[in-house]
């Protein structure tokens, strides 16, 4: 039995927390803050309550897993998961309203041929159909093993080419460039709308990001009744029942290392705590670790912030509302969640709405390309967009900046981690789960494959694998 100490209670630090609990070691979570859970908050005021982080999961599948890993109960007796259909509704600029159905691909053409005209259904389903390709080739090597050492290879984009006579490619092209020259006009900006939603920009992203709405039209969207914090409250309930010991308000200062390896966690009260092994499961830069060797994947770089509104709005949720809402405009886009729960609303006649867009992280970590955080003014007639009479409805809002999830993350700027992508020569991979340290081991969505509910929870199954199994650890089979 070894002692290994996890810094952080975010999703990724607590699935390797009940992970290497299960196979025996005794498990410190060291947590800065005061509860488990970290992104995934809840806002409570005058009987409304609200989702401050994650408002979908995608790839449940990665949480069965951890479950039935992990003890007992499986995961739909631990939280009330329901599928959200229809999965989307988009709200283009000029006003056109498409509706598609969950984890459907026939409804999902049906659909579009509807909004933009026959054909267009086919073409959705070609690119889709690629993106399918480049999922297969890359699903192993990119999400369910460890980073391999020639990582570079990722780089290469497995999206399928498609030749235009005549002209020669000088690169891969970039996810617009296939939205406009396989789709065109609206039905592009479709693809390139589920792309921006990760907090990825189109024009610089690899056509391999293709995947990420291929990856919900074929596994669908996922919702947990009562707050997508029961699903860290579950986990964390997993990690007791598994003598995992949680240690809040202790914020870890730095990793210690003795004679070459991970030793423990230093405190900021200045309390040495030592381990075997340390597990990182929060943005490494804060803790200046050391990453592994041979230049490494920069996908840390590629965390957009949010910056999102809590609305609540006097008035029954109309039946037959659709849960998710893309609102298109040019320079911001903004995604508006009307989750169907009796538990975010007082009673039957009012509603609780969540309007979130993606902007630059605060502060220094700000890049140069992304956009700052709209007003709340401009959100909120973007969101009217979405919701008829939402102006008239509005009792009050509350706002949550990047700074607000720098405070709940720790991560800076209030950045949040993409998943990994293959292509754009490795630019959107993220570091290797394994260190330079012997003994230091990252988790969470800033290590590989990425942020997002479902890749952080993959770190949990790559981590403790490595951890138990050792460096020759290739993926569970
Ligand atoms: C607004 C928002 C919307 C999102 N929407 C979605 C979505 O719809 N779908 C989806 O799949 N994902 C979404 N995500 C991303 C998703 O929530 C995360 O990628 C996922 O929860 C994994 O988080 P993590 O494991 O990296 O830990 P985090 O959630 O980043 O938590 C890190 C934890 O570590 C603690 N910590 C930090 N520093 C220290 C320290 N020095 N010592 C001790 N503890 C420390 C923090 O207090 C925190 O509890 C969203 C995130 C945000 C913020």
């Amino acid at each position: 039995m070894a002692r290994i100490a996890v810094i952080g209670a975010g999703m990724g630090a607590m699935a390797t927390a009940a992970r290497l609990a299960v196979a025996g070691h005794q498990v410190t979570v060291y947590e800065r803050g005061s509860t488990h859970g970290g992104s995934l908050g809840r806002f409570e005021r005058e009987g409304f309550a609200f989702d401050t982080g994650p408002g979908l999961l995608h790839l449940p599948a990665v949480y069965r897993d951890l479950f039935v890993k992990t003890g007992k109960r499986r995961l739909e007796e631990c939280v009330d998961l329901v599928q959200v259909d229809p999965a989307v509704r988009h709200v283009l600029a000029d006003g056109t309203a498409v509706v598609l159905p969950g984890a459907s691909r026939g409804g999902a053409a049906a659909a579009l041929d509807e909004a933009f005209g026959a054909g267009a259904g086919d073409r959705w389903a070609t690119v889709l159909n690629r993106a399918r390709d480049a999922w297969d080739v890359t699903r192993r090597p990119l999400l369910e093993e460890p980073l391999r050492p020639d990582w570079q290879v990722l780089g290469r984009d497995p999206y399928p080419a498609v030749r235009k006579s005549g002209l020669l490619r000088r690169r891969p092209p970039t996810l617009a460039e296939v939205a406009a020259r396989e789709l065109g006009g609206q039905l592009g900006e479709l693809l390139s709308a589920r792309v921006r939603e990760y907090g990825l920009d189109p024009a610089t992203a690899p056509a391999s990001a293709a995947v990420l709405p291929y990856m919900e039209q074929t596994f669908g969207s996922w919702y947990v009744r009562g707050g997508m914090r029961e699903l860290a409250t579950a986990l964390y309930e997993r990690c007791r029942e598994r003598k995992v010991e949680f240690v809040f308000d202790a914020p870890v200062r730095e990793v210690l290392a003795h004679e070459g390896r991970a030793a423990g966690v230093l405190l900021a009260d200045g309390a040495g705590h030592p381990a075997d092994h340390v597990v990182c499961g929060v943005d490494p830069r804060q803790l200046a670790l050391p990453l592994p060797p041979g230049g490494v994947p920069a996908g840390a770089a590629a965390g957009a912030a949010r910056h999102t509104l809590l609305l609540a709005l006097r008035g029954a949720r109309p039946a037959g509302t659709v849960h998710r809402t893309l609102v298109h405009s040019p320079g911001t886009q903004v995604t508006v969640l009307r989750p169907d729960d009796p538990a975010g609303r007082p009673d039957g006649d009012h509603e609780a709405v969540t309007v979130s867009a993606v902007c630059a992280p605060a502060g220094p970590a700000a890049g140069p390309a992304a956009a700052p955080a709209p007003a709340p003014e401009a959100l909120l007639d973007l969101a009217a967009r979405a919701v008829p009479g939402l102006h008239e409805r509005l009792l009050w809002w509350e706002s949550r900046t990047p700074a607000d999830i720098e405070a709940a993350t720790g991560a800076a700027g209030g950045a949040v981690p993409a998943p990994s992508l293959a292509g754009a020569g490795g630019r959107l991979l993220h570091p290797a789960n394994a260190t330079a340290l012997p003994g230091l081991y990252l988790a969470g969505g800033w290590a590989h494959p990425g942020g997002g509910l479902a890749h952080a929870g993959m770190t949990g199954a790559l981590v403790a694998g490595l951890i138990v199994e050792g460096a020759g650890f290739r993926g569970s089979q």
